[in-house]
């Protein structure tokens, strides 16, 4: 495992402040952790950790018997309540890490946030306890050498959340003699067996043990070895790399607004690559902030794509954003690879499930690929998805085409992977500030279109007349969009845009 004085003089500056803050080498180990990320994928061998019940190890004691295992539990957590709180399943939580707590804290609505409370899971105070600021407004804007275009935004991304009160919440909707609840778990393989699946792990103390469940569910998140398998090596198309701290002491901040997109600057050019450096700065509370810089890419693009290399550009240029003062202090990174996945049909391409396994949150890579709002997808489709899988555990239907059709896959969502392309800036066809100059021209016409628009589309939930509309507009006031598409997406990436589009259309309205 890396130590912080082994990146003394790599990382000048991430050793600084990480050496100043609490944990900061157990942070860099789980950013360590992460970026082994980009060693695994793309490999046309993949390690099989899903087998049938022939490879199960004769005389395995099975430990526990439940209705769902999940392993691991960030949005796993989420999940995991409403299926033991609202639905009464028994129910087996476990993470190689500690449960409920994660490296990262979100940004929502309120609206949004209340559909927990909606489906009975949390009450309002408990959505309340979690929301440690919320801003008047928050805005989107571009570098650009001619005055930039900001455009506002209300009720978006409003809420800053503390993740780890609503998942302790969460976690204890779970509390009783039903379920389990196990850290430093790490999942191993699992077999698929005619009435269930055994699920084997290895323990906080190096033993192998082994759980059977009626469903698996891989909550894994980006390296989950499921999805790895399941996707033949190619879970995700597109990631975005995030670092960012939430941090006190910064100057020119004004905590009342939040900075949903922001960029200061052109694309970067690095040895191997380029792209397109953005900000996000959300208030944590009314002395602290939280400050994001993060890319969007291709899986396969040469850029660097590391966290840790990353972290040192954000220390770097974060006083070209927001200066740290005197009594500056770095409370917690946050960080993550956050995955996005292009499906090149009419519907969900991409495997969510198997017999008794069913993916969710990043492992399943189904949520905004522009936004990448996986915490909202969650929130949003947990009604359904938590109602569908009951019931089919009801029934008894856990087959892969059962399952696979519990899904947080939404088409006016999925469509944006066409959109999030023209944010990942390619070294050799776009013209310099090429991200920049698109991004002025449409927060332009988000401007002149009433406020609806603007909203849904950064809270993933744009309509589709709003979305043909949008693309018109674009079309009609900046026809270089037209050369552009053609340049950036080539006859086959056009296509699959028109099949994501015929996919919208032809969906059915209720799921
Ligand atoms: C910096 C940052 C900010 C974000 N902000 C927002 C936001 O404002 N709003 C929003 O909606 N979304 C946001 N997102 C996205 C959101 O955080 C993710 O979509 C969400 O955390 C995914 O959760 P997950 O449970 O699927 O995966 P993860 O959060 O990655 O959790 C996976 C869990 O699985 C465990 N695990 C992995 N492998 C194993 C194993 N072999 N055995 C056992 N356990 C294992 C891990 O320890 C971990 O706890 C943000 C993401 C990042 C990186």
């Amino acid at each position: 495992m890396m130590t912080l004085s082994e990146i003394k003089q790599s990382h000048r500056l991430t050793y600084q402040y990480f050496s100043e803050c609490q944990h900061g080498e157990r942070w860099l180990q789980r950013i360590v952790e992460l970026d082994q990320y980009w060693e695994q994928i793309g490999k046309r061998s993949t390690t099989q950790v899903v087998f049938s019940s022939d490879a199960l190890p004769k005389n395995v004691r099975i430990n526990g018997h439940f209705d769902l295992i999940y392993a691991g539990s960030t949005l796993g957590t989420i999940h995991a309540a409403a299926m033991a709180a609202i639905y009464k399943k028994s129910v087996l939580l476990f993470d190689k890490h500690t449960p409920a707590k994660t490296h990262r804290d979100w940004n929502i609505s309120k609206q949004e946030l209340l559909a927990l409370a909606q489906i009975g899971l949390l009450t309002e105070k408990e959505i309340e306890s979690a929301i440690t600021k919320k801003y008047q407004t928050g805005f989107v804007e571009f570098a650009s050498t001619e005055p930039p275009t900001r455009l506002y935004l209300e009720h978006v991304l409003d809420c800053a959340i503390d993740s780890d009160t609503i998942l302790r919440h969460c976690l204890e909707k779970m509390e009783g003699e039903k379920n389990l609840v196990l850290g430093k778990t790490t999942f191993n393989r699992c077999f698929q067996c005619d009435d269930g699946i055994v699920v084997e792990v290895t323990s906080d103390d190096g033993r192998l043990e082994y759980y059977k469940a009626k469903v698996m569910m891989d909550a894994m998140g980006i390296l989950s070895p499921i999805a790895l398998e399941l996707n033949n090596g190619k879970p995700q198309t597109h990631i975005c790399p995030t670092v960012g701290t939430v941090a006190s002491g910064l100057l020119d901040v004004d905590y009342d607004i939040g900075e949903i997109l922001v960029s200061t600057e052109p694309e970067e050019y690095t040895a191997t690559g380029a792209r397109q450096l953005i900000w996000e700065g959300f208030p944590a509370s009314n002395t602290e902030m939280i400050t994001y810089l993060f890319f969007y890419d291709r899986i396969d693009s040469n850029n660097d794509k590391s966290l840790l290399n990353l972290f040192e550009t954000y220390f770097q240029k974060l006083p070209t954003y927001k200066r740290p003062g005197a009594d500056f202090k770095l409370h917690k990174p946050v960080f993550g690879i956050i995955p996005a996945y292009h499906h090149n049909g009419m519907g969900k391409t991409r495997e969510t499930a198997a017999d008794r396994i069913l993916l969710l949150g990043d492992a399943a890579t189904l949520s905004s690929p522009l936004t990448f709002c996986g915490f909202g997808s969650m929130v949003r489709n947990l009604a359904r998805t938590t109602k569908q899988l009951n019931t089919l555990l009801d029934e008894g239907r856990c087959t892969k085409s059962d399952l696979e059709r519990v899904s947080a896959y939404e088409e006016n969502v999925a469509i944006m992977s066409n959109l999030m392309k023209f944010m990942c800036f390619e070294k050799d066809s776009d013209p310099p500030n090429f991200v920049n100059d698109l991004m002025n021209v449409i927060m332009k016409v988000l401007k002149d279109l009433p406020p609806r628009y603007g909203v849904s589309l950064f809270r993933d939930e744009m309509a589709l007349s709003d979305f043909n509309t949008l693309i018109l507009t674009v079309a009609k006031k900046y026809p270089k969009i037209f050369e552009i598409t053609f340049r950036k997406l080539g006859v086959s990436g056009s296509l699959s845009w028109i099949q994501n589009w015929l996919g919208w259309l032809t969906a059915p309205k209720e799921k």
